[in-house]
């Protein structure tokens, strides 16, 4: 994870912050209000983050559920209409083959 950066607000002044490291050497403060930074309050906006992405992922779940709910519809619709489409046709093509001139009872072979 090289790159990584910790965003860190300042809960006091809310100064947007950027830190390189989670846990720090000398004690850090916010360069705005001289606010200590605590690994504490690091790792509870990092949580905090987290669960904000994690809501963001079940919102996501949820709308391709719905998604999928509507699709699963929108396909028994159309298949279930196909059905029916081809049940009539089967219908119409047998009562056309019933109302075809019947040469002989029983066929000849
Ligand atoms: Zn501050």
């Amino acid at each position: 994870m090289s790159g990584y950066k910790y965003q860190y607000v300042c809960p006091r002044c809310g100064t947007y912050l950027e830190l390189k490291m989670r846990v720090t050497l000398k004690q850090r403060h916010c360069p705005q209000c001289r606010e200590p930074i605590t690994p504490q309050e690091i790792d509870r906006q990092l949580q905090k983050r987290r669960e904000a992405a994690s809501k963001l992922m079940g919102d996501l779940g949820q709308a391709i559920g719905k998604a999928g709910v509507i699709f699963g519809i929108v396909l028994a619709v159309a298949v279930g209409g196909l059905l029916v489409m081809v049940v009539f046709f089967c219908l119409c093509l047998g009562l056309a083959s019933n109302q075809l001139p019947q040469t002989s009872p029983t066929h000849q072979r």
